[in-house]
């Protein structure tokens, strides 16, 4: 990890990159590198590798933010913190998205025969609330689900009848053409249009199904969110996604969370900022301070002639790490002296006597702050000369 290629060097692209900048960069380097068009070129498939993890880091507003400021070290874990799941990230949607044009579907669709084939991941997203993130949260979720027909036990065919083989692929359940491209003549090999790549027709579809196999349902699915996830990372559920194809597993279910912002917290990686507010007496002379945590709140001793946004650290109140949530960030709260916006004559004539204590009388406390000024003033004047 260490020798790893700074993102923007990999996409030759300068840090201010608009997105289309990124996207455009991306393509290029894609349509260079694409294992499709390099078979077998193991260079050309870790450059393709490189630039398409580059790729989804730099289009990602949030992620782009955290490699922004931490490097790649956002997404390692460790000193880093958070961590981030590349495997919770749907490369094909990437693929589709880039190569939807040049590639008939993108990647994830090219055809495999009639073999067993893996079900596509499903993506959803589930909303949850800034202390819910810190500390974990079991939630359910409503999602559609296709599970197997139990008319036709899947298989598509209408019962007591059962599927034939495709005539026009023979079975094998892909086609191969050639094909005139942007990069010469392609080989094409593509799923059977006739069957969709299953090798096989149905002629008296289940009334069930309508042929697919499947039903959907809609179906709760309790996700746990594990505490210290952070706004925009993927929580895994294996086998909840769509079928397999022909015997293949069920894809996973990829859920986003998405973390509500906090009126007085904010977050970055592990720590916690907030402000609390002091008096102009508490900062002056010190004491207890109540200050809000997610923890609840707690007592903060002020020091005496404690200045306005003075940052001090509440350690391990902050987020816990997603790996071990015995370890924690900090929460930093910046103090903010408060200046009272109105007293009574009482207070104002308390105050003026204070000033003077402090400051001596009206006049000489005027000279001195002219006099002050008029030597900054000279100064400069000298300085600039
Ligand atoms: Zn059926
Ligand atoms: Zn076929």
């Amino acid at each position: 990890m260490a020798d790893k290629r700074d993102y923007y060097e990999v996409l030759g692209v300068d840090r201010g990159a608009s997105d289309s900048e990124i996207k455009s960069a991306y393509r290029k380097l894609a349509k260079k590198y694409h294992p499709d068009i390099n078979p077998g070129d193991k260079d050309a498939e870790v450059k393709f590798k490189e630039a398409s993890e580059a790729y989804a880091v730099l289009s990602d507003a949030d992620k782009r933010r955290q490699y922004d400021q931490f490097g790649h070290a956002a997404f390692e874990g460790g000193a880093g913190g958070g961590g981030f799941d590349f495997g919770g990230m749907d490369m094909g949607d990437i693929f589709g998205d880039i190569f939807g044009e040049f590639f008939g579907g993108g990647s994830r669709s090219r055809a495999q025969g009639n073999g067993p084939m893996r079900g596509q991941n499903v993506r959803t997203s589930v909303r949850i609330t800034f202390e819910e993130a810190c500390f974990g949260v079991d939630k359910e979720i409503d999602i559609t689900l296709k599970e197997e027909c139990s008319n036709c036990h899947g298989t598509g065919a209408k019962p007591g009848t059962s599927p034939e083989t495709c005539s026009k692929c023979g079975g094998k359940g892909q086609v191969v053409f050639t094909q005139q491209s942007l990069f010469g003549v392609v080989r094409n090999v593509q799923a059977c249009p006739d069957c969709r790549g299953t090798g096989k027709i149905i002629k008296s579809k289940c009334t069930e199904c309508n042929g697919s196999g499947y039903v959907s349902k809609r179906k709760k699915i309790s996700v746990s969110i594990p505490a210290g996830i952070d706004n925009g990372q993927c929580v895994r559920i294996r086998d909840k996604g769509e079928p397999g194809i022909n015997g293949g597993g069920r894809g996973d279910l990829l859920v986003e969370v998405l973390v509500s912002r906090h009126p007085l917290f904010q977050r970055q990686d592990r720590d916690i900022y907030s402000t609390a507010p002091i008096t102009f007496t508490q900062a002056a002379l010190g004491g207890d301070v109540y200050i809000k945590t997610i923890d609840g709140e707690v007592i903060y001793n002020v020091k005496p002639g404690t200045q306005t946004d003075t940052r001090v650290r509440l350690r391990n109140k902050g987020v816990p790490s997603l790996r071990n949530r015995q370890v924690r960030g900090d929460h930093y709260v910046t103090l903010v002296v408060q200046v009272p916006a109105s007293m009574t004559q009482e207070q104002k004539d308390l105050l003026m006597q204070f000033d003077k204590a402090m400051y001596g009388e009206k006049e000489e406390n005027s000279t001195s702050e002219e006099e002050k000024t008029e030597g900054k003033k000279k100064k400069k004047h000298f300085g600039k000369k």
